[in-house]
């Protein structure tokens, strides 16, 4: 393959968390969320992966509509 595909595979999308923008295969947390939210949960087995998902109130839907 000559040509280099800038994004890995993976869907690009905005992290729910941090608002970065990011690449992964699945929509979530963006790497470096998922690392400090393994390392908040401490390894324990908690569905907090679930709660993150809930929207949240505050969060400015401008934010997540602007694309460029
Ligand atoms: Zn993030």
């Amino acid at each position: 393959m000559s040509e280099t595909s800038p994004h890995p595979t993976g869907t690009a999308f905005t992290c729910p968390r941090c608002g970065s923008e990011t690449t992964d295969e699945y929509y979530g947390p963006c790497t470096d969320c998922r690392q400090i939210l393994r390392a908040e949960q401490g390894g324990e087995a908690r569905s907090v992966t679930t709660a993150d998902y809930e929207p949240k109130m505050n969060v400015t839907p401008n934010a997540v509509a602007t694309k460029d």
